[in-house]
């Protein structure tokens, strides 16, 4: 990072976050591909689909949120209208709502307070776009869940108020926090083992118990681990709503893959703070259920623990919903499960992720930017250079 950053403190949070958002941009780059039916065959067959990956909206917010923190170190909801109006690209498949607005904030000098208000006779939006940008954030709080929660919320209701897609945004947020501080645990108490004493990807699990939150972090590199299938995509459902963007028809989803996943983690993580155990999947979501108020998504992600045992993707899509109708309660709760089944396991966590359509691009984002927040689950390079660098105007903040 730069040196004109001088509290290292700073310099640890901003280059957390970039990793969350790396693993953010690319399940977003990657997830979009499977708009186009071309590319459909290599969902199936876990291929990567041929050229550049663009990110989308997802990225482009998320990445002002980045940059607003750097600049403030808090999710200031002026500096981030401001930043969502001033970047806003009106062809990176924003949804109406939000591409009015943005418009309006930045052609008419719109308050956003009043504009976000205001969508949906007065409830807000609950689409999943606070939810699709925030993991970085999380990241970059992972010392204090807490905080990453309550900063979530706040980041959301600049374009999102309804209680459902605040819930979500703070579940995300509180999920990358935890994710974070787990791997900065276990990488400043075992270093040298770090890397093996990655997750819990699959199978046997050791016992465990309440994850923590930790000081600092440490973004160290692993190596990934190997893909893992998922069962066969979720029957269709609903029709979007909220200011997400309504689902392309046909997708990828809509096929079954011949894949299939090991059984999922379960069990209590060891210990306190300083154990090299690994965060186990149903510990993740009790502890981000602690920092999600009474709700939909509170009620997705019981039922997501409930389904943390099920193999198929398909089946589980089906139950919580997989983002197709664009709220915040029909995406959330799958994308935790399946971060929560596939921690340390970037390829594994995405490809089952987008192995269920649905709003494919959202919910790679999300658990890409999840699963990333630990350091050691990267992106596999190969994915990284396919997908587009982070745009300029991000580097140039953080310089
Ligand atoms: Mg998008």
């Amino acid at each position: 990072m730069s040196d004109r950053i001088p509290d290292p403190v700073a310099a640890e949070r901003i280059s957390r976050a970039l990793a969350s958002l790396r693993g953010l941009a690319v399940g977003d780059a990657l997830g979009s591909q499977f708009f186009i039916p071309d590319n459909l065959p290599f969902l199936r067959r876990r291929e990567l689909p041929p050229g550049r990956w663009q990110w989308t909206d997802d990225t482009e917010m998320a990445a002002s949120l980045v940059a607003v923190l750097a600049r403030h170190g808090s999710a200031d909801q002026d500096a981030l209208a401001a930043s969502f109006a001033t970047h806003h690209d009106f062809d990176r498949g924003y949804g109406p709502a939000v591409n009015r607005m943005l418009r309006l904030i930045r052609q008419e000098g719109g308050d956003w307070r009043e504009l976000a208000s205001s969508l949906f006779d007065g409830q807000g939006s609950w689409g999943n776009g606070g939810a699709m940008r925030v993991a970085p954030l999380g990241a970059w709080f992972a010392d204090d869940p807490d905080r990453a929660a309550d900063e979530a919320a706040r980041s959301a209701e600049v374009t999102h108020r309804h209680p459902e897609a605040v819930a979500g945004t703070r579940a995300v947020a509180a999920a990358a926090a935890l994710v974070a501080a787990d791997a900065h645990d276990r990488s400043a108490t075992a270093a040298p083992a770090a890397s093996s004493a990655l997750r819990p990807v699959h199978g046997d699990e050791p016992p465990a118990s309440a994850s923590r939150p930790v000081q600092g972090e440490g973004l160290s590199t692993s190596v990934p681990r190997p893909v893992q299938g998922e069962g066969p995509g979720p029957t269709a459902e609903g029709q979007a709503q909220g200011a997400g963007r309504t689902p392309a028809e046909g997708r990828a989803s809509d096929e079954p893959t011949a894949h299939q996943d090991p059984p999922a983690t379960r069990g209590q993580r060891a210990t306190g703070a300083g154990s090299t155990a690994p965060l186990m999947a149903e510990t993740l979501l009790l502890e981000v259920l602690k920092h999600v108020p009474r709700s939909a998504v509170h009620a997705g992600l019981r039922r997501a623990i409930d389904l943390l045992d099920y193999s198929d993707v398909g089946t589980v899509a089906a139950v919580l919903g997989c983002g197709r109708r664009t709220s915040t309660q029909d995406t959330v709760p799958f994308t935790l499960w399946a971060a929560a089944r596939h921690l340390g396991d970037f390829r594994a966590a995405v490809w089952t992720t987008a192995g269920a359509g649905g709003d494919v691009d959202t919910t790679c984002a999300i658990v890409g930017g999840v699963v990333a927040a630990g350091g050691p689950a990267a992106p596999p390079e190969e994915w990284d250079a396919r997908t587009e660098g982070f745009p300029p105007w991000l580097v140039e903040n953080l310089e």
